[in-house]
């Protein structure tokens, strides 16, 4: 339902935060946060992003990278596990997705087949898997694991993605639901819409379908799943 992410010069922990609450207006039955500072830690749990709050405080919050999801179930029930982040089975990527995966029963078999297993009910728990496969399998980056994968898939997504064998590097992309990069002074935000960017800057890019970015704290690449680059049409955002 809601996607928010930042790499950058500060903590993350507290723009996440700040950015999901700006986000509960679109409803949500779970909330989750990764932060990444060379390992990564998830936080993650059914209800309020109070309660995430609660979950995490005494935990270990630090890290200058990092995304947060508000959920609205359509694959598995609201509960711990299948809230996001998820996280593929060898532990190399984690997701965090707004949208359908439609075809993610037929991908799931597939997977299962290669000894893949599932920890949540949810379907982007399966891409988060499919994108792993493919990169481990034919051993390329993770950029062109996440291109790669996402010509599989059929259905909706907003998408932000961390590799633990890339640090520093979020990689986003969408079709179908909205996605929104903030772009700061050394650093970027990512949101599902502009609401939790606002305040940090007001130059912005919409991320248009079937377009990817990776982006680390200073610079950011868009291309679409074909691997053509893409200028970055930056905007200015009113914000009053
Ligand atoms: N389909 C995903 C799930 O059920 C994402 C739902 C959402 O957009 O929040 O976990």
């Amino acid at each position: 339902c809601g996607i928010v992410a930042y790499v950058g010069g500060r903590t993350a922990y507290p723009i996440l935060i700040k950015g999901l609450q700006r986000l509960e207006y679109r409803g949500y039955d779970s909330a989750g946060i990764a932060l990444l500072n060379g390992e990564t830690h998830v936080y993650k749990c059914k209800g309020k992003v109070k309660d995430l709050e609660m979950l995490s405080k005494d935990q270990d919050i630090s890290g200058t990278i990092g995304m947060g999801h508000t959920r609205w179930a359509t694959h598995g029930e609201p509960n711990d596990v299948n809230a996001h982040p998820h996280q593929s089975m060898n532990g190399k990527f984690f997701v965090v997705h707004n949208g359908i995966i439609e075809n993610y029963s037929h991908l799931r078999k597939e997977l299962k087949s290669r000894g893949y297993q599932f920890k949540s009910e949810t379907d982007t728990e399966v891409l988060a898997n499919l994108i792993e496969n493919i990169y481990l399998e034919q051993k390329v980056t993770a950029e062109l694991a996440v291109r790669l994968a996402l010509t599989r898939v059929v259905g909706a997504y907003g998408l932000v993605i961390t590799c633990e064998d890339e640090p520093g590097q979020l990689i986003a992309a969408r079709k179908g639901s909205p996605l929104v990069v903030g772009v700061g002074d050394n650093e970027y935000f990512l949101a599902s819409d502009a609401t939790p960017i606002v305040e940090y800057t007001d130059q912005v890019i919409y991320l248009n379908d079937e377009e990817v970015a990776v982006i680390r704290q200073d610079s950011l690449e868009l291309k679409n799943l074909g691997n053509d680059s893409k200028t970055p049409d930056i905007k200015k955002i009113s914000l009053s």
